[in-house]
């Protein structure tokens, strides 16, 4: 296991110096490189020079460097995330969960409703999406909502049922947590854990969740960028767990027509940069079932590792998230439909 000092340490830093620097002043820049125990390496262009700092460092070891005189600025070299890019590893993790394997060559759907209503509420949609080879079942039982008075999840209780229809079907379950303190609980439940978009930066839940072990699915923000998405998977990551799954669910935008905006080339940004499975959740992205299937085939065109779908036999019932769950008959079409899609990007289904 890589410690979390020698991925700090990783550091390459280039200090920009002025366009009228003067050579004085690159000689005082390269003297406190070398004070400080780095390499310099000067490299004069026709305008400007920059100094290379060659050697191991933590980023306030050089921050002083750009208070010398003559200095412009500094562009950090490496990535500011380390365990999750693909310089640290080219190839893709695969995530495996019970013979499900993310970011390997088949297209994973995970699909279910968005919380756990009932127990025949639980039964009839796992029952529905496993029908159509679905293997990992999606549902809530803490939810994250915006709403203090809205339906919070049965909890505990849900996790029970969870734990029935797992048992009985066969399937693997994703399911949020919410709390540090909870983890430990939905692990016993769960073979997958949601860290949500709302928690994505919740630092102490990401350790948490690393700590556990357990496969984590880490959504993105709503808010947040790619590099802090990728940042905070470092937190999960730095535990000595490499079982993370990234999701893109939608960010904020100034459309109002779909819930979020479905971020469609972070999967590729994502799959250029890091070597974890990349997920798209077209459900929450669009906030309307009736863009959800298009949303999801646009996923798989760009190469995402798989799709996290919300499901239920009565949308119009649904405690939440009911606008943008497809029926369960239109989830089976859209499967049937993602097959020869699949086939096309060179994944199985
Ligand atoms: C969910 O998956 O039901 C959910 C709450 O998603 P997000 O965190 O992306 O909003
Ligand atoms: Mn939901």
């Amino acid at each position: 296991m890589v410690t979390l000092l020698e991925v700090r340490e990783a550091q390459d830093m280039i200090i920009v110096m002025k366009s009228h620097a003067t050579p004085e002043e690159v000689h005082g820049v390269v003297r406190h490189v070398c004070d400080l125990g780095f390499k310099p390496h000067v490299s004069e262009g026709e305008e400007t020079t920059i100094v290379g700092v060659i050697g191991h460092s933590a980023p306030e070891q050089l921050a002083p460097l750009e208070f010398l005189p003559g200095v412009d600025h500094m562009v950090q070299v490496t990535k500011p995330y380390k365990l999750g890019s693909r310089d640290f590893r080219p190839r893709d993790t695969v995530v495996a969960v019970d013979g499900v394997r993310f970011g390997a060559d088949e297209l994973v759907v995970i699909a279910g409703p968005c919380a756990v209503e009932s127990e025949s509420q639980l039964w009839e949609t796992a029952k529905a999406v496993r029908d159509t080879g679905t293997r990992v079942l999606r549902a809530g039982a803490f939810k994250p909502r915006t709403s203090p008075y809205s339906f919070q999840g049965l909890g505990r209780q849900a996790l029970d049922m969870l734990d029935d229809v797992r048992r009985g079907l066969g399937m693997s379950v994703i399911t949020e947590v919410l709390s540090p303190e909870d983890v430990e609980l939905v692990a016993q439940h769960a073979d997958i854990l949601q860290v949500g978009a709302r928690n994505m930066q919740n630092f102490s839940l990401l350790q948490e969740v690393g700590r556990s072990g357990h496969p984590v699915l880490l959504k993105r923000g709503m808010s947040a960028t790619i590099e802090e998405l990728l940042m905070s998977a470092e937190y999960i990551l730095a535990t000595g767990n490499s079982n993370v799954i990234l999701c893109e669910r939608g960010i904020r935008t100034f459309e109002t027509a779909t819930r979020f905006t479905l971020d469609i080339s972070a999967v590729p940004v994502l799959k250029h940069s890091t070597h974890l499975p990349v997920l798209v959740d077209p459900s929450h992205a669009t906030g309307k079932w009736r863009f959800v299937g298009a949303a999801a085939k646009a996923a798989v065109a760009a190469g995402a590792d798989g799709l996290m779908i919300e499901v239920h036999p009565r949308p119009a019932e649904a405690l939440s998230d009911g606008p943008q769950a497809l029926r369960c008959d239109r989830f089976a079409t859209l499967m049937s439909e993602l097959a020869p899609l699949a086939t096309a990007v060179g994944r199985t289904l």
